[in-house]
């Protein structure tokens, strides 16, 4: 299957920054990897504009479940359709965290994604606390179960596994740690979307950076990544491709 580099411009982003995208797109003209930005929605539509005809695809950051209606300040999976985006990001942590989202509400917001023909990113991962206590396994099992879209297929959903703790931190987990997860959550999607788990993409997240990138890559059941910070400047996304 082909890798994935995905970045999330998280609330960071105006015109100005196109400039990167420009530049990115310049210095990975022909990735070996699938290529992917998800900029703030403000930007999504400017974005996908730069990005005509090149490999880099653009994605939103969140969207609501409902196809339309009285949600004010909330887009659709169809909204982000309509403005360029090919793929969204559901169920961050920081949106877990900072808006409560629950595993029902990303699997209902990934099932809406989905049916507007965007591929949706779940993100899953395990705070401090519960790895310290030996939950990481049974905290991820069960975001994944919950998260999990129903006739979810490798064309449809990709899984982004970050830990917490190791988002925005500069802290990332041993390469032992990450490869026992990805190894777990790639068992548990034979056990919810049978043969469909060999080629659905798991993605690490958590201060993926040009100097470890390679190093994560190179691990079994390893599909790509999910970047934050390194995503906003071209020279260190382009890096993190070219490790794919
Ligand atoms: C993220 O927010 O998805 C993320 C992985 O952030 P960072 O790379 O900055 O840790």
């Amino acid at each position: 299957m082909k890798k994935l580099a995905a970045g999330n411009w998280k609330m960071n982003g105006t015109g100005a920054d196109l400039a990167e995208v420009r530049a990115l797109i310049a210095a990975r003209p022909e990735p070996d990897c699938d290529m992917l930005l998800c900029p703030p929605a403000t930007l999504i539509a400017r974005m996908a504009e730069v990005a005509r005809g090149s490999a880099l695809r653009v994605g939103g950051q969140d969207c609501h479940a409902a196809a339309s209606g009285a949600h004010t300040g909330d887009i659709s999976a169809a909204m982000l359709r309509d403005a360029g985006a090919s793929h969204v990001i559901l169920g961050h942590s920081e949106r877990r965290a900072d808006h409560g989202e629950t595993d029902d509400q990303v699997r209902a917001k990934a099932q809406a994604a989905i049916g507007a023909g965007l591929v949706a990113v779940v993100c899953i991962g395990e705070t401090e606390a519960e790895r310290d206590a030996g939950r990481t396994l049974a905290v991820i099992g069960g975001q994944l179960d919950g998260s999990l879209p129903a006739g979810a297929s490798a064309a449809t959903l990709i899984v982004a596994y970050e830990p917490v703790w190791a988002i925005g931190t500069g802290r990332t987990p041993t390469l032992a740690e990450i490869a026992e997860v990805h190894a777990f959550l790639r068992s548990r999607l034979r056990g919810l979307i049978g043969a469909e788990a060999e080629g659905l993409r798991l993605l690490y997240g958590g201060s993926v950076k040009p100097s470890n990138a390679a190093g994560i890559f190179a691990l079994p059941d390893v599909d790509g990544a999910l970047v934050g910070g390194a995503s906003l400047k071209a020279a260190d996304f382009a890096a993190i491709v070219a490790a794919l």
